[in-house]
């Protein structure tokens, strides 16, 4: 009988093993990917994850693994071309931008160091039920199926989770689809780390391990159709166009590879509890990742699972509810300002208010720290958008005048394949 089972090893389930092992509870950890394995991601961490991943005693792993540290936001818009030093935390001062066959295998080494058990190559097929409640998984290993009773079952199984299918965790939140994103890797490149904002795009750039940079561009989701036709052609068209210095320090480098993509970058909050179980991450919750939330809200939602249950009786089943209950709740809460600030920049509207905001800004040393640190997350919005602001700047309140009510993208209920995924070979 392990206390708790955790489906999907990456930045949420790999992080929640591990805390969940150093509460001294028997976890088993299961992926159906084979370790180290990478993902879809253009791998910015912003400070907040980064100072968990120091509070967790994984970063020193990640810094060693040759990492270049991120000191510095560029951002390129409205005539601006601004370069701050990243927005920091008391317990971070750098970003990093980790491949994730190394951060997520990280994650799982320290899992497996703190005393969980790994289990790869190996799916979730189905929940056991007991009196109602999730009381098991049974998985497919490479030997066959087994079953395997747990008190608690956690999904981390990514925005396809097949935890949440199993349960019928209903969507509690939807918002249409905003972006859609093709990223390439280039060697030999020099850059740092920054953003191109234009009318209906968003290039960053970002530099990772090994001297790559990923370039990832964004472009309106109804688009998406046109793009697709041929979206290496779109992808550098839109730096030549956008970024055009990036475009010339592109000219003189290696693009290694594929171009990745996608068109389904859905936003939507799940049902995070219910009776035995749990979902984090992708599972629970999901963004457009223009502004790159994902992995800080993954590892942050492993922080709050472990907070919630620690000192819990797991035999206790109303009490083990009860704690659930209070980690969805702090997740909807701690969530929404990010997926409020993430939904407004995906909409790609630079419109004349909020260049004239973003102008105003840059002319203070103080409204330009506060703006990148709420882009971070290292402050609130609330301490970004203050009454003063308002009144000083009115674009301000124009900028953040509520969204007119999106319709859901599509019908809630089990997630279908990833039609919109593409991917295409290098040139
Ligand atoms: C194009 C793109 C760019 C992004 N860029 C960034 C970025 O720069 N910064 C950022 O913070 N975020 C970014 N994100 C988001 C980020 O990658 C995700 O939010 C993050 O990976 C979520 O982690 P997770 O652990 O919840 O899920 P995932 O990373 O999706 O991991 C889920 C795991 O579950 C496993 N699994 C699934 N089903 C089963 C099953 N039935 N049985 C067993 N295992 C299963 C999978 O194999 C997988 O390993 C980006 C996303 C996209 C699409």
């Amino acid at each position: 009988m392990y206390d708790a089972i955790v489906v999907g090893a990456r930045c949420a389930g790999a992080s929640a093993a591990l805390l969940l092992a150093r509460q001294g509870r028997r976890v088993l950890l299961v992926d159906r990917m084979k370790f180290p394995s990478d993902t879809m991601s253009t791998l910015y961490i912003h400070p907040p994850g980064i100072a968990l991943l120091a509070r967790w005693g994984v970063l020193d792993a990640v810094a060693a693994s040759g990492c270049p540290p991120l000191e510095t936001v560029g951002y390129d818009v409205a005539g601006l071309r601004l370069t701050v030093p990243t927005p920091s935390t008391p317990y971070a001062r750098v970003a990093y931008a980790p491949r994730r066959q190394v951060l997520d295998h990280l994650l799982v080494g320290a899992a497996v160091a703190a005393g969980a058990d790994f289990a790869e190559r190996t799916s979730l097929r189905e929940v056991i039920w007991r009196d109602g409640r999730a009381a098991g998984v049974r998985i497919r290993t490479p030997e066959g199926l087994e079953s395997v009773p747990a008190k608690l079952v956690i999904g981390a199984d990514g925005r396809q989770s097949r935890l949440a299918a199993l349960v019928d965790a209903p969507f509690r939140k939807q918002d249409e689809l905003a972006t859609c994103v093709y990223y390439s890797c280039w060697k030999n490149v020099e850059a740092d780390f920054g953003y191109h904002e234009r009318p209906d795009s968003w290039i960053v750039r970002i530099p990772t391990h090994d001297g790559v940079t990923v370039v990832a561009t964004y472009f309106p989701q109804d688009q998406f159709a046109q793009i697709r036709l041929d979206p290496l052609a779109a992808h550098l068209e839109t730096i030549k166009q956008n970024a055009p210095d990036l475009h010339d320090r592109l000219a003189g480098a290696e693009r290694v590879e594929r171009l990745v993509g996608t068109g389904r970058q859905q936003n939507y909050f799940r049902r995070m509890n219910g009776p035995g179980w749990a979902l984090a991450g992708d599972a629970a919750h999901h963004l457009d990742s223009i502004t790159a939330r994902g992995i800080t809200n993954a590892l942050t939602q492993a922080q709050l699972l472990s907070d919630a249950l620690a000192g819990q009786d797991l035999d206790d089943a109303g009490g083990l509810d009860a704690r659930l209950a209070r980690f969805a709740e702090e997740s909807y809460g701690t969530l929404g300002e990010p997926y409020k600030t993430t939904l407004e920049l995906a909409r790609l509207r630079l419109t004349d208010s909020r260049a004239a905001l973003l102008r105003a800004v840059a002319r203070s040393p103080e409204l330009t720290r506060r703006y990148f640190a709420m882009i971070a997350g290292v402050i609130d919005r609330s301490e970004f958008f203050t009454p003063e602001l308002a009144e000083l700047l009115p674009a301000a309140a124009r900028w953040t005048a509520p969204a007119e009510p999106a319709e859901p993208a599509e019908p809630a209920g089990p997630a279908g394949p990833e039609r919109g995924e593409v991917t295409t070979t290098p040139r």
